[in-house]
């Protein structure tokens, strides 16, 4: 069965965001932990959580894809916003306990000037502070665009974060279409070569999710503008071909595309129709 959906409004707590994941037919989501600006963080609601856990149960959902606030930057030059990371990233962890085993996504960072290999010690010494042996939550590093200072647009750059990092079994790879795409990674005419090349980098095993976009612009781009699945430079076929890989197809898949409600319906009962069994 297709594992998707798409990146929900969290702003109605547990039982809301899992609502519009079910209207859209999905049976997982993705969602910001606070507001992706920043700011604090709501306080959970145990009973709404309480309740989510049995709407979940009885929809058979799989593993949640929540992401981080875009705010977070694990590796600016600023020491206050390292610092500012760290807290965070730390709480947010500590806050999806609630809703234990699932996945943690976040934006590797920008090193703003101080060069990529400073980025990764950052990075890395941001994942050794705040992993916890007894956490359940697996982090995932995303693999972005390579826009500005960007951190993580080749796979090379995620493997060795993930070198330095002591509790690295908690730590996989979330890949993003759009992303990899606008990095030059041309998954268009070339899907087992990219996928090869992550396995023999970072290790397929690492792997554990996707997220689904089209890109308004083209290959190598280093841009970051989603598109509507079919309606950018990577199109239905391909992406057809992304959730039917064998080594991708049983990954949860997270819509991020420029989409109303509707909009996310429509593209779930289209790829659920373009994917075999
Ligand atoms: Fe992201
Ligand atoms: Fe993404
Ligand atoms: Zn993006």
């Amino acid at each position: 069965m297709l594992k998707i959906g798409y990146h929900v409004s969290s702003s109605g707590g547990f039982v809301s965001m899992a609502k519009q994941a079910l209207d859209a037919k999905g049976n997982t989501f993705a969602f910001f932990t606070r507001n992706p600006r920043g700011g604090a963080a709501k306080t959970i609601d145990e009973g709404d959580v309480a309740a989510f856990h049995k709407i979940a149960a009885e929809n058979g959902f799989y593993k949640l894809v929540a992401h981080s606030p875009y705010t977070l930057n694990p590796c600016s030059h600023d020491e206050h916003l390292r610092e500012y990371a760290r807290d965070t990233f730390a709480d947010d962890l500590l806050r999806m306990e609630y809703v234990p085993n699932n996945y943690y996504n976040f934006h590797p960072g920008a090193h703003t000037g101080q060069g990529v290999d400073v980025g990764i010690e950052q990075i890395s010494d941001m994942l050794n502070s705040v992993l916890k042996e007894e956490q359940t939550t697996t982090v995932l590093l995303e693999t972005m665009a390579g826009k500005g200072s960007e951190v993580g647009s080749r796979f090379e750059e995620l493997r060795a974060i993930i070198d330095k990092v002591e509790l690295s079994s908690h730590v996989g790879v979330c890949l993003d279409t759009c992303h990899v795409w606008d990095g030059g990674y041309d998954i268009v005419n070339d899907l087992d070569g990219v996928l090869t090349h992550f396995d023999s980098v970072i290790g397929l095993d690492r792997l554990k999710a996707i997220h689904l976009n089209d890109s308004l612009n083209p290959l190598g781009a280093h841009k970051d503008r989603h598109a509507k699945i079919g309606e950018g430079h990577i199109g239905f076929e391909a992406i057809c071909r992304v959730i039917n890989h064998p080594a991708l197809k049983e990954l949860p898949f997270i819509l991020e595309t420029p989409n109303d409600e509707a909009g996310y319906a429509r593209e779930i009962a289209m790829l659920k129709a373009a994917y075999k069994e």
